[in-house]
């Protein structure tokens, strides 16, 4: 048991969370714009979690939710808890609906994509393919109702070390109190700046 002047610090240094289907799993994957702090968040915290004790937690506010995960580690000097606030997406709510219980942790390079290094059906932002947008200089988008004005795209790339994730709760605000990694986040993070 870790007492309260050891809790690991609190880091939100990624970018957000994409939520995927890999290997017939839901995949949570931290996302970083640059592949080395991946890598190194991997080696120096993730990679000391014992797999059964990580903990994945979600409180809602709005349209906004709080992101939250921490394990104890075999090298606590190292250890540090996750968190993000987050909008809500389709893909959260996919997760939400169909974890079952358990999900792989990987971590993720997130990559911009512009027209050039895109396919025909590679998907812009505003959700139409590229051979929906103009060619040449322009690159608007022509379905009639869509204001996009130029092409981009994005595509993650996965690090192919993973965990697994056996205990994920979704709790409201009024329950942090009960679940101590919960609790420590809200008031590192929120509470103690209100007063
Ligand atoms: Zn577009
Ligand atoms: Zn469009």
């Amino acid at each position: 048991m870790q007492n309260k002047s050891s809790l690991p610090p609190w880091f939100d240094g990624f970018l957000g969370v994409a939520y995927r289907y890999y290997d017939l799993r839901m995949n949570v994957v931290p996302l970083f714009s640059e592949r080395k702090h991946a890598t190194n968040l991997w080696n120096e915290t993730i990679h000391w979690w014992n797999d059964h004790t990580i903990k994945l937690r979600f409180v809602e506010t709005g349209e906004k939710y709080w992101f939250i995960m921490g394990s104890d580690s075999k090298k606590p000097e190292n250890n540090k808890s996750l968190f993000k606030i987050l909008s809500k997406s389709e893909h959260y709510e996919r997760f939400k609906a169909g974890h079952g219980g358990e999900a792989y942790l990987t971590l993720g390079v997130y990559a911009i994509v512009h027209k050039k290094g895109a396919k025909d059906d590679t998907v812009c932002n505003c959700k139409h393919r590229l051979d929906d947008h103009e060619e040449g200089d322009s690159d608007a988008c022509l379905i009639e109702e869509c204001s996009c004005r130029k092409f981009e795209s994005f595509q993650v790339n996965i690090l192919k070390r993973k965990k697994t994730i056996t205990d994920i709760k979704f709790l409201q605000e009024e329950q942090v109190k009960e679940d101590p990694l919960t609790w420590n986040c809200l008031y590192a993070n929120k509470y103690k700046e209100m007063n």
